[in-house]
């Protein structure tokens, strides 16, 4: 078994949609990025590279290259983690926590949950999504941004 982190953050912007894990997530501004700003989807990327110890989100997806440019992100994920395949891995579980002052998105978890697990090909229960707030301080108490961290855990798929 193998464990790896991932951490994201964006910044919110007017006119921009709010995506999260996939989901669309109803709110008056959205993430500012290259790709979608998918800021979970990153984070659970680097987490799954981190844990084969096969780089980073940024050298496989450069934001210098306009091929990624508004790109959906899960499918940067779903890239990544075939690579992790290749070298015999699977996801085990992953665990996210994301750290956001507004809007309030525990009822987009279930759906959230759904999407990567779907991604991964693995169960929803082994994808865990917790939302929590700054408490009102900083950047991101302020609504500046949001910020995302993952774990992942993999392991050899057995033959
Ligand atoms: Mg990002």
């Amino acid at each position: 078994m193998r464990i790896g982190t991932g951490y994201d953050s964006h910044r919110f912007e007017p006119g921009r949609p709010l995506i999260l894990a996939g989901v669309s997530v109803p709110y008056e501004r959205g993430l500012a990025g290259h790709s979608d700003a998918d800021a979970i989807a990153h984070a659970v990327t680097d987490a799954l590279l981190g844990a084969a110890a096969l780089g980073d989100i940024g050298t496989h997806f450069p934001p210098s290259d306009e091929k990624w440019r508004g790109a959906n992100s899960l499918e940067l994920l779903a890239h990544a983690y075939d690579l992790l395949e290749r070298q015999n891995y699977q996801a085990v579980n992953i665990d996210v926590t994301i750290v956001c002052e507004q809007p309030k998105l525990g009822p987009y978890v279930p759906a959230m949950r759904e999407t990567l697990a779907r991604v991964l090909g693995i169960g929803p229960h082994a994808v865990s999504i917790k939302a929590k707030t700054n408490e009102g301080m900083g950047w991101i108490g302020c609504g500046e941004g949001l910020a995302v961290m993952a774990v992942a855990l993999i392991d050899r798929i057995r033959p």
